[in-house]
């Protein structure tokens, strides 16, 4: 794993920057950065965790080459609500079809 938040200090700000600076170097725009940051501000320390670690994921996948740019089924470009169900990555209103129904 190219990132991970353990071993990281564990300052809400040093997360965040740590949680930035990847997804800047993975590609991401500074759009869905400041999401990530806005939604990790919104609540208390475990949605700050919470929110930072799923974008980490994120970045990992893409490090990794494991995560397309757009969706597998509608090919909208991905963002961070971008979701892998059965093997196939979907944008968010895709994956909410997906599970929903
Ligand atoms: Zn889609």
């Amino acid at each position: 794993m190219k990132y991970n938040l353990v071993g990281q200090d564990g300052n809400a700000f040093a997360l965040m920057a740590y949680t930035s600076k990847a997804m800047k170097e993975q590609g991401f725009s500074k759009g869905d950065i400041n999401h990530v940051i806005e939604d990790a501000m919104a609540s208390n320390y475990n949605n700050l965790i919470f929110v930072l670690d799923c974008a980490i994921q994120k970045c990992n996948l893409r490090a990794d080459g494991m995560m397309p740019d757009y969706c597998e089924c509608c090919g909208a470009e991905l963002n961070k609500y971008a979701d892998c169900i059965d093997g196939a990555w979907h944008c968010e209103d895709c994956a909410y079809e997906a599970v929903n129904g």
